[in-house]
Order: C-alpha cells, then sequence, then structure tokens
C-alpha cells in the first residue's frame, strides 16, 4: 500500500532531466525513477519545448550547464524570467565549485554536484525542492481571495505587521469598507450581480493600493480592509475614491460605508487600528446619510461602553438590577383628576455605573434583540405588581407596559403575554400594550396582524409616541387600536407655540375619530393641563402628576388617592 501510494504520487509528479550525455542521463533517471515519472532532453533547445509543452505537470528540472544549442544559464535564465515557468523549480548539475554560486544567483532551487553523490543524497535534494516549491504555490494561492485577487485575512495582518516592522516609523491609516445590506443585494439581485459587485471593488482597492502603495484585503464576504500609509488630507480624497467604486459598480443599486481609522501618532498596532476602523464602520451601519465616518475615541468609549451594558445584562437580569418604576395616567374628563391606569418604565441600577435611564440601553437592546429578554421581565414584574396591589387595596388598577418593536414580530408573543396574566391571575385587558407609531409603519401589515390578535385575546393596545411618526391618515382609520398617546415633544410648547397648539389639536381630534381616548404625556405644568383639557384631551400623564416612582413609592401614592377618593 505504502508502496503504491508512493508510485502514485511519484506519478503526479514529473521530473525532466536536461542533459547533453546520454550515460549521465540514465544514471540520474535511474536513481528517481522508482519515485517519479522522468522525462529526459539532450539539449537546452529540446528541454525549453518540452517544458513550454509539459508546464501545468512538470514538478522539477535538473539541468546540466554545459550543452550545445542552449546551455543551462541561458535556459535557467529564460525559465526564471517567464511567469509562466517561474514556478518550477530548478536543480542545476555541475562539476565546478565556482560556478554553483552564480547559478544559485540566476534562480535555482540548489545544484547537485558530478559525479554523483549517493543516491539517497540525490533524491533528498530532488524531493526538498519540490516540496519547497510547491509550498510557495500553495502560500501564493491562499494569501490572496480568489473572487477579488486582494489577500486574505490572515495574510494581510501577517504581511502588514512585518512591514510595520521593517518600516518602524511610517505611519499607517487603516480603512474598513462594507456594503450596506449585501445580503439583499444577493437575495433580489443574484448571486452573480453579488460577485460582479465584489469583483469590481476588489479591482478599484486594487487600483488604490497600486497609487499609494499599501495593502488591501477582503476580510468576510462583504468586507473589505485597506492598509494605507498615512496622508493628512485622506478626509478630501476619500470622497473621490468612494465615488470611483460607486462608479465602478454602476446603476447605483448599492452603496458603501466606510470607517477610517487616521493615523494620530499613538502608536497602535495593526490589529489595534482596523479594530478602530471597523467599530466605525459598524456604527454607519443604520445611516443613510453618511458613507464615511473617522474614528474618534469619544465614539470609541460610547461603544465600549454599550458593549458592557450588554454583557451584563444577564447577570443584572439575574440579580434583579432592573427596577420597574411606576408613573401615574389621569383622567381629566371629570371635575377632578381620577388615576385611571400607571405606565412601567425601567430603569438599571447598575452596581458600577449607577441609575441608567432606559433611552441609554433601550435602543441598544432592540439593536441586538435582547429588548426581549428586558421585556419580558418588565411585564412579568408589572403584572406581579397588579396583582400586589389588587390583593392589598382590593382594587385592579390598569398598568401600561412597552412593547417594542422587536416584541412585536415575535410571533409567540400573545402566549408569552398569556402566560403571564394567568401566572398572577389577572384580567387581560389590565395589561395595556403601549407600542411606538414608528414600529407601525416599519412594516404595517404584520403589526395590524398582531395587534388585532391580540386584541382578540384581551388585551388593549396603546400607539405610544403618536405625532412622531408618518402615520398616514388612511393607515389610520384601518389601525386597531384602542387609545392614542400623543408625542411628549409637541406638548412640550405647547402654551407658546400656535402651531404645535394646533397640533395637538388636530390629533385630539383624529382620536375622537377614531373614538379612542387622546392621553397627553410629559405634562409638567398647571397651563399644559388645562390647555389640554380645554383641547379635549381624556388623559395625562406627566411631572405635574407624578414622576415615575419606586413601587414602593407608589404604594403610598395609591393609598392616598384611595383615601381622597372614600372621603
Ligand atoms: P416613553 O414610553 O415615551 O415614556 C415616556 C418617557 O417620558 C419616560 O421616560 C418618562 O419618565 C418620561 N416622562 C414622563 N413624564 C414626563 C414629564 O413630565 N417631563 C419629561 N421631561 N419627561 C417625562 P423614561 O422612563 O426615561 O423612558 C424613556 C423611553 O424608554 C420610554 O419612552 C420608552 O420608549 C422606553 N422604555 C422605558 N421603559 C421601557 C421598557 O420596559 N421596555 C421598552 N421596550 N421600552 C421602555
Ligand atoms: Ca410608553
Ligand atoms: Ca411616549
Amino acid at each position: 500500500m505504502q508502496e503504491l501510494l508512493k508510485r502514485n504520487k511519484g506519478l503526479h509528479r514529473t521530473i525532466l532531466i536536461v542533459d547533453d550525455e546520454c550515460i549521465e542521463r540514465e544514471m540520474l533517471g535511474a536513481m528517481l525513477e522508482d519515485a517519479y515519472a522522468v522525462i529526459y532532453a539532450e539539449n537546452g533547445a529540446v528541454a525549453l519545448n518540452t517544458i513550454r509543452k509539459e508546464k501545468q505537470t512538470l514538478s522539477l528540472v535538473i539541468l546540466d550547464l554545459h550543452m550545445p544549442e542552449l546551455d543551462g544559464y541561458s535556459l535557467l535564465k529564460i525559465i526564471r524570467a517567464d511567469s509562466e515557468l517561474r514556478r518550477i523549480p530548478v536543480i542545476v548539475l555541475t562539476s565546478e565549485k565556482e560556478a554553483e554560486v552564480s547559478v544559485l544567483q540566476l534562480g535555482a532551487a540548489d545544484f547537485i554536484t558530478k559525479p554523483y553523490d549517493v543516491p539517497d543524497v540525490v533524491r533528498a535534494r530532488v524531493s526538498r525542492s519540490i516540496e519547497l516549491a510547491e509550498d510557495s504555490i500553495i502560500i501564493h494561492e491562499t494569501e490572496r481571495d480568489e473572487l477579488t485577487g486582494l489577500f486574505n485575512k490572515e495574510f494581510f495582518f501577517q504581511y502588514g505587521r512585518r512591514l510595520d516592522t521593517q518600516n518602524e516609523n511610517m505611519p499607517m491609516d487603516a480603512l474598513v469598507m462594507d456594503i450596506n445590506r449585501f445580503h439583499m443585494i444577493n437575495e433580489m439581485y443574484g448571486r452573480n450581480y453579488g460577485d460582479m459587485i465584489l469583483k469590481q471593488i476588489g479591482f478599484c482597492l486594487h487600483e488604490i493600493v497600486c497609487h499609494t502603495g499599501g495593502l488591501a484585503c477582503r476580510f468576510n464576504s462583504n468586507c473589505f480592509g485597506i492598509y494605507l500609509p498615512h496622508v493628512t488630507d485622506l478626509r478630501e480624497k476619500l470622497p473621490q475614491y468612494i465615488s470611483n467604486i460607486c462608479d465602478r459598480m454602476g446603476d447605483g443599486k448599492v452603496t458603501i460605508r466606510m470607517g477610517v481609522y487616521h493615523d494620530d501618532g499613538s502608536g497602535l498596532d495593526m490589529e489595534q487600528r482596523f479594530e478602530r476602523a471597523a467599530l466605525t464602520c459598524r456604527k454607519l451601519r443604520n445611516s443613510y446619510t453618511t458613507c464615511f465616518e473617522f474614528y474618534n475615541a469619544e465614539l470609541h468609549s460610547r461603544e465600549l461602553y454599550s458593549e458592557r451594558l450588554i454583557n451584563d445584562i444577564d447577570k443584572a437580569l439575574e440579580e434583579k438590577q432592573f427596577k420597574v418604576f411606576y408613573q401615574p395616567k389621569y383622567c381629566i374628563c371629570g371635575n377632578k383628576p381620577k388615576l385611571t391606569s400607571v405606565e412601567a418604565l425601567i430603569r438599571w441600577y447598575h452596581p458600577e455605573f449607577g441609575i441608567i435611564m432606559p433611552a441609554e440601553f433601550i435602543a441598544l437592546f432592540e439593536e441586538n434583540g435582547l429588548i426581549q429578554k428586558l421585556d419580558r421581565y418588565v411585564w412579568n414584574v408589572a403584572a406581579e405588581q397588579i396583582s400586589r396591589w389588587k390583593h392589598e387595596f382590593g382594587i385592579e388598577l390598569p398598568v401600561s407596559v412597552n412593547v417594542s418593536r422587536v416584541d412585536a414580530f415575535n410571533p409567540m408573543l400573545g402566549t408569552i403575554l398569556d402566560e403571564i396574566t394567568k401566572k398572577n391571575g389577572l384580567d387581560n385587558g389590565k395589561l395595556l400594550l403601549e407600542i411606538t407609531e414608528s414600529a407601525y409603519t416599519d412594516n404595517s401589515q404584520q403589526i395590524i396582524d398582531t395587534v388585532n390578535q391580540l386584541r382578540r385575546q384581551g388585551y388593549k393596545i396603546e400607539m405610544d409616541d403618536f405625532g412622531r411618526g408618518y402615520s398616514s391618515l388612511n393607515m389610520l382609520t384601518a389601525l386597531p387600536i384602542d387609545a392614542l398617546k400623543l408625542d411628549m415633544n409637541f406638548i412640550r410648547n405647547i402654551c407658546d407655540n400656535v402651531k404645535d397648539r394646533r397640533l395637538v389639536g388636530i390629533m385630539i381630534e383624529i382620536a375622537r375619530l377614531l373614538e379612542v381616548p387622546a392621553i397627553a404625556e410629559g405634562v409638567e405644568t398647571k397651563e399644559q393641563m388645562e390647555l389640554l383639557k380645554e383641547l379635549g384631551c381624556d388623559v395625562i400623564q406627566g411631572y405635574y402628576f407624578s414622576k415615575p416612582l419606586s413601587a414602593e413609592d407608589f404604594r403610598m401614592l395609591l393609598k392616598e388617592e384611595l383615601r381622597g377618593e372614600a372621603s
């Protein structure tokens, strides 16, 4: 078996022995024939013909220096100068010591002296030369990305680091480039189109680095890295680079974004520069207006902070670091404001950072889906709270919870909520679900279906932040909702700004039209409250009545309210 393998392996490797002396050829051939397929040529000219013909399969040429027609030196030069033949290693046969240096300088892989050493030595030299040559081919092939011809990631960093060490004080800029929504492009226009785009980008980046003396690589499917000698006017040059790339890609279906680390002399290594550039590029993910951005330290610390919060969330849930606060909503339709429900709002008591407000983490957790865990936690806590108050005070006060747009796409949402209300012995109607208006405009049909289903299960839906998004009037009439919560931003200036006042009036009219109550939040002053009452607003939430309170503080408020009602 071993023998067969060896022969098979040998068959795949063909050696050409070039010598004008028949006896020499045969002696050498006899040493190698067991392990290789050996072919012969009696002079340089014949050899060159054979080499050209067999260039795909030839693994090694063993070449005598002195021959008629074309001698060994000349043939060696021709092979080394020809880009198609250069990969074939050449071992030179020589009897003169002086020739050894010059043939090695000409690019011979090795030499074998005449008269020949023992066969084992000859065979060892032959096999080593072949192996070395093959390894270098493998390296050459794997160092490049097949599709774009750019370096692959491993080689890029390996090579870049080596260059950095050699050019110690050379400042270098790092650029990371990404194609916006590449998976969509592949899906919509097909893989071939996607491949074409990647190739064009490869071409452009190759051009850039040829001009600047930098390096370019493809990191992964749609992400590229460019390492350039530092220039102070990169900010001015970049739009040109980008527009060249976009032109090259053609029809404007594809857009790109670029994050740049501009060398500021702080001596970061190559990887660190690219980490920063990648981070900057990631930040542009959701931007439709900016296509490149330079790294800055503030951005970096913000990103690190976000990553910390993401890492900490599980532990925080386990240790109950999240606290739910409660802010009352009052009905102002009658003579006296009446507590009707309460909104659950989350706060994070972080052991290191102190109290973190939701504005700092909700959007972040929406981005990666973690919000689902968090919201579920809040719904549970809120439901338990309603049931506790029910037992203590004998009233079932409705609590509204925020339902993120991400939750709304979970097909299990209804089941999850049912479990929670059931566990706490609550009527589904006591859990009000606040869904922000923009969730409706993102994907209206799906949201409408979800909301319809939830309402069939008995939940009440409040549309949050109404007026901030772009609901069209005809869409509104099709929306299944139970209350409209006006966006706080309109309330803020309602007393001084006539336009805002009119808008609020219109929004309240819309609520009338839809036959649902209008809720105003962010009401801070008596004047705002009275004006809203005049405009026909039904329910009010805001600092004017109360800030969001801890469960304990809210319990006190509830006690007061009930006492007031009784008297
Ligand atoms: P939102 O749902 O629109 O909540 C109203 C925000 O206005 C709350 O901010 C509340 O504290 C604040 N607020 C209430 N009255 C006044 C007032 O008179 N003046 C001013 N200036 N502000 C007032 P908060 O608690 O910081 O929450 C911010 C946002 O975070 C919420 O906006 C909501 O979108 C989100 N959020 C809060 N808790 C949760 C949660 O458990 N899950 C989800 N998905 N989102 C949450
Ligand atoms: Ca809300
Ligand atoms: Ca709101």
